[in-house]
């Protein structure tokens, strides 16, 4: 048996009536890392090495902004990320050294020197502490579930009964079947997993298509059915759990 600390959320997120149990998991674990961001451990400095290498996503940097939290704290791992990051691309540029002054730029090699200079932006928008903290997780959670959907009748039903994944979950979760499952077992549960995603896509689109159908006057007195949120569901379908309203 798995730990507990994996196997609990993992079931409990499955016996919720959700279009994604994994946007579940993911979002609890988004929630979290933003806490322990803005939380006390990151304002000593020599805690803060990770998080002063990788800074953060787009998306996460607005959250963490957004929480209007220990703005202090969150200064602090700014100013380091970004003195660090002004050593990357100054290490990164061809020096020379100009009458007087030191130059950091020598015209004829710039755009030599421009390419290292891509690559270190490259390498930074792709790093971000709070993405790397979910993955990690998640890769955990996607193991568990794959094992407890091996080892145990009742999570195997709780499976097969949900409303299948977001794209990108269904993704991880595929992905993560070669990772974690062998044989013959892998083969049956991808084309569960397959049948169902495609069972529940066909039923949302049944519901988007209800909901268009209610702007027209033929069917103004109809009932909404399940129709009222499907707008939204869908596109949490197609690519996460978002923050619409
Ligand atoms: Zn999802
Ligand atoms: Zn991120």
């Amino acid at each position: 048996m798995k730990e507990k600390i994996y196997t609990i959320p993992v079931t409990d997120a499955f016996r919720q009536d959700c279009e994604c149990p994994l946007c579940v998991l993911e979002k609890d674990l988004e929630d979290r890392a933003v806490q322990f961001v803005l939380g006390p451990s990151l304002m000593e400095p020599d805690k803060r090495d990770d998080t002063t290498e990788k800074g953060f996503c787009r998306r996460h940097f607005t959250k963490l902004f957004n929480a209007r939290e220990n703005i202090l704290g969150l200064s602090l791992i700014i100013n380091s990320h970004l003195e660090h990051v002004t050593d990357l691309i100054e290490k990164a540029s061809p020096k020379s050294i100009g009458k007087g002054k030191r130059k950091l730029f020598d015209k004829s090699q710039s755009v030599q020197g421009a390419q290292k200079t891509v690559g270190v932006l490259d390498r930074l928008e792709s790093t971000c502490e709070v993405c790397d903290r979910i993955d990690s997780t998640m890769d955990r959670y996607l193991e568990v579930i794959l094992y407890l959907y091996g080892k145990e009748d009742e999570f195997r039903r709780m499976f097969k009964e949900h409303k299948g994944f977001c794209l990108p979950h269904l993704n991880m979760l595929l992905k993560s079947t070669g990772k974690y499952m062998r044989g013959e077992k892998a083969e049956e549960f991808i084309s569960v997993v397959l049948n169902i995603e495609v069972e529940n896509l066909k039923r949302i689109y049944g519901d988007m298509d209800w909901f268009i159908k209610k702007f027209d006057y033929r069917y103004q007195n109809e009932p909404w059915k399940n129709s009222q949120d499907a707008v939204q569901r869908t596109i949490e379908k197609l690519v996460k759990y978002t923050e619409l309203d």
